[in-house]
C-alpha cells in the first residue's frame, strides 16, 4: 500500500480487497522498484559533506536532513515517506530468513538431478499428497519426512523393482513411465551459521570427497533445476517463485 505525502484524499475509487497472494520479488522486480537505479555501490556516506549518490545514504532514498529534500520526491525530512533502494550482490548469498525451509527444500531433492528424491506413486508419498490437499505448508512437511530419509536418488533400481514400498506388485506400464532419477547416493546436510556442508556415507565415485562445504550458488543451481511438477508436489507454486532473470536472459 503506497503512503501518499500529499495532503490531499485521492480520488481514486475505494475498492475492498478480496484475498491476498504473497510471493518473493525477483530481482528485476526489485531493481525495477527500486529508487537507487544501479543499485547501492559504495560504502561510504558522505562525500564533500553531502549525502553520496550511490552510497549508503543514497539522496534518492530519502532525507534525515531538515536541509535537504529527497532526490526522488522531493519532499523534505517529513514529508518524504522514504524509498526502497537496492544492492546488487556480487555473488549468491544464503537469506537468513529462507534458511531453514531452503534446508528442508534441499533435503527433499536430488543434490545432483534436483529430481524429488521420492517418487510420487511411493506407498508413503501418495499418503503425504493426498493428506496435505491444498495445504502447501503440510505438504512441505509431510513431503520432507518421506523425503529425508532417502539417501539415494530412486533411479532403475525402483522402475524395475516388482514390488513397491507398500509390498504391491508394480503394474507394467508404471515401470516404463515410472520415476527414474539418476541413482546417485545423497549427502546429509548439516547447517553451522551460515555455512552448510555435505556429508556423504557412500559416493558413487571412489575419488569423491566425503566432506563438502555447500555454496550458495551450488543450492541455486540445484533450486532452479526443480521441475514445475516437483515444485508443486513439495508444496510451492512455480507461478509465484518464478526468477526472471531465466525468462529475460
Ligand atoms: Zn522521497
Ligand atoms: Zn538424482
Amino acid at each position: 500500500m503506497a503512503v501518499s505525502a500529499l495532503t490531499m484524499d485521492s480520488i481514486a475509487p475505494i475498492r475492498t480487497v478480496k484475498r491476498i497472494q504473497l510471493g518473493i520479488l525477483s530481482p528485476d522486480e526489485i531493481r525495477a522498484m527500486s529508487s537507487s537505479e544501479g543499485g547501492i555501490r559504495y560504502a561510504e556516506v558522505y562525500e564533500n559533506g553531502r549525502p553520496k549518490l550511490g552510497g549508503l545514504m543514497d539522496p534518492r532514498l530519502g532525507t534525515v536532513d531538515r536541509m535537504m529534500r529527497c532526490q526522488t520526491c522531493a519532499g523534505n525530512m517529513t514529508e518524504c515517506p522514504g524509498h526502497f533502494g537496492h544492492i546488487d550482490l556480487a555473488k549468491p548469498v544464503f537469506h537468513i530468513g529462507f534458511l531453514t525451509k531452503t534446508i528442508k527444500v534441499l533435503r527433499c531433492v536430488c543434490f545432483y538431478c534436483s529430481r524429488l528424491l521420492a517418487s510420487p506413486e511411493n506407498a508413503k508419498m501418495k499418503e503425504a499428497l493426498s493428506r496435505s490437499k491444498g495445504n502447501p505448508k503440510k505438504r512441505l512437511m509431510m513431503v520432507y519426512d518421506v523425503c529425508k530419509a532417502k539417501k539415494i536418488c530412486e533411479g532403475g533400481a525402483e522402475i524395475d523393482s516388482k514390488k513397491d514400498d507398500a509390498g504391491e506388485a508394480v503394474p507394467e506400464d508404471k515401470k516404463k513411465s515410472g520415476f527414474s532419477g539418476c541413482g546417485r547416493y545423497q549427502p546429509s546436510i548439516r547447517r553451522s551459521g551460515l555455512d552448510l556442508t555435505g556429508e556423504w556415507k557412500q559416493t558413487n565415485e571412489e575419488s569423491q570427497e566425503k566432506k563438502q562445504p555447500i555454496s550458495a550458488d551450488r543450492v541455486l543451481e540445484i533450486f532452479r533445476n526443480i521441475s514445475d511438477e516437483d515444485c508443486l508436489l513439495l508444496g510451492f507454486d512455480p507461478k509465484y517463485i518464478l526468477d526472471y532473470q531465466d525468462i529475460l536472459v
